[in-house]
């Protein structure tokens, strides 16, 4: 039962180019599956969420962590009587636009760019591969998504305004998502938030102590469990804990948003879209614990020495590979080379490298500039 300010899915917008409807599948349903199909998303698997697989090779990468958000959505969407379907192809989609290497890669990227007086956005390079780079249908080039998946692309973390982005115009930048988009910001940080502490430790990064002095939720947990299960492993009383601390985050974003659309007056989807501010939130103590965990991982993970070096050379790569293809264009596979004509160069050479995996990244650049990460 779809609660009234819930997406419908006979009330979408509807999709670019009209298609006959599904015999047993809803739009949503639909695009979630275009999504799973598309090449964009198998390449998620070789691409890097915050570990390489020099530490381990069982870190997430960017599609289970991927599918880490999606689960999470599912359960949170379901909860609060939101559109499900819509939820999970937008939580299935929202990473879809990040470049090789995980952040440095975005980093490096944009520096590129911004030489160029362009920049590099990982939302609005995933609205441009669902709209014109995936090619799978004769009838249409893109995945031909629904409006609500693309205003969820370019929507679900970020408020861009029709000043700054006037080729956005279409996807109504002055009213607030759907709750099903609102929603994909915050469980991506839960799922981030926990799985980061998880790989960390597993990599020996981060000890056990240090979590539990630098993450008060984590702490406070692990002493329950600790009395529950005094002499079980410490990576299952670390599990135990984790799996805690995730619930009472999701717990929170689900009776915190629920609160607050109460309280709201919030009837329909018009109401959630014209509400002056966005209505999923967490509470402001799970907030805070929120921030303490993040706070946590910038100071002692992705900032860490352990792995400056690898990020240093992550941007190493992209830079010289970027300069080498602007003065030698010729070396750009056809199709880009072709797309240049169009398109600025620097454009043409960033959207190449973004949709790279790992591994193809450091083939090009062993390839072309000599010596690949060692
Ligand atoms: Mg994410």
């Amino acid at each position: 039962m779809l609660a009234a300010y819930a997406v419908h899915p006979e009330h979408s917008r509807g999709r670019r180019f009209p298609e006959p409807p599904h015999p047993y599948r809803n739009d949503f349903q639909r695009d979630r599956d275009r999504v799973i199909h598309a090449r964009a998303f198998r390449r998620l698997e070789a691409k890097t969420q915050v570990f390489t697989r020099r530490y381990s090779d069982h870190f997430r990468n960017r599609l289970t962590h991927t599918l880490e958000v999606a689960q999470i959505s599912r359960t949170i969407a379901g909860a609060l009587n939101l559109n499900v379907d819509l939820a999970e192809a937008l939580a299935l989609v929202h990473d879809i636009g990040h470049p090789p290497f995980g952040h440095s890669g975005e980093k490096a990227l944009d520096a590129a760019m911004r030489e160029h007086g362009l920049f590099f956005d990982h939302n609005l390079h995933a609205l441009r591969i669902v709209e014109d780079f995936e090619q799978r249908y004769a009838a249409f080039r893109g995945l031909n998504l629904t409006f609500e998946v693309r205003e969820g692309i370019i929507k679900h973390s970020h408020d861009y305004t029709v000043n700054d982005h006037p080729e956005l115009a279409e996807y109504l930048l002055d009213q607030r998502p759907p709750l099903e988009a609102q929603l994909i910001d915050l469980t991506d940080e839960i799922a981030y938030n926990t799985a980061d502490l998880d790989d960390g430790y597993e990599a020996h990064l981060l000890s056990l102590e240090e979590i539990r002095a630098g993450v008060p939720v984590f702490e406070r947990f692990y002493r329950e469990i600790e009395q529950i299960y005094p002499n079980v492993p410490e990576k299952l009383k670390f599990n135990e804990t984790l799996k805690r601390v995730l619930n009472r985050f999701v717990d929170d974003l689900i009776r915190t948003t629920q609160a607050r659309v109460s309280a709201a007056g919030i009837r329909t989807l018009e109401d959630v879209r014209s509400h002056p501010t966005r209505l999923a939130a967490f509470s402001p103590v799970v907030d805070a614990e929120r921030k303490q965990n993040k706070e946590f991982l910038y100071k002692t993970l992705y900032y860490s020495p352990a792995l400056s070096e690898e990020k240093d050379e992550a941007e190493r790569v992209v830079r010289e590979l970027f300069i080498f293809w602007m003065s030698h264009p010729e070396a750009l596979p056809h199709n880009y080379q072709d797309r240049a004509h169009e398109d600025p160069l620097p454009r043409v050479i960033c959207d190449y490298i973004a949709g790279m995996t790992d591994p193809f990244i450091l083939e090009q650049h062993e390839k072309h500039c000599g010596s690949g990460m060692q």
